[in-house]
């Protein structure tokens, strides 16, 4: 199998990164394509909201 290409596909959203930014994609089963899985830049920066939110929300106890 010859992997020519690594896809970095976002594992929040789904969508790859593509020269044109972060894009949805429908190819099926496409043997030769090797996936690496991250963050998009809009998922990354909600997920560094949320992570804020619960380091808030563990030293302020109300907000629990
Ligand atoms: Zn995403």
């Amino acid at each position: 199998m010859k992997n020519d290409k690594i896809i970095v596909k976002c594992c929040i959203c789904r969508r790859e990164q593509t020269g044109k930014g972060w894009q949805y994609s429908f190819r099926i089963n496409e043997s030769n394509r090797v996936y690496a899985h991250g963050f998009c830049s809009v998922c990354y920066d909600a997920a560094a909201v949320r992570a804020k939110l619960y380091q808030v929300a563990s030293v302020v106890p109300v907000l629990r």
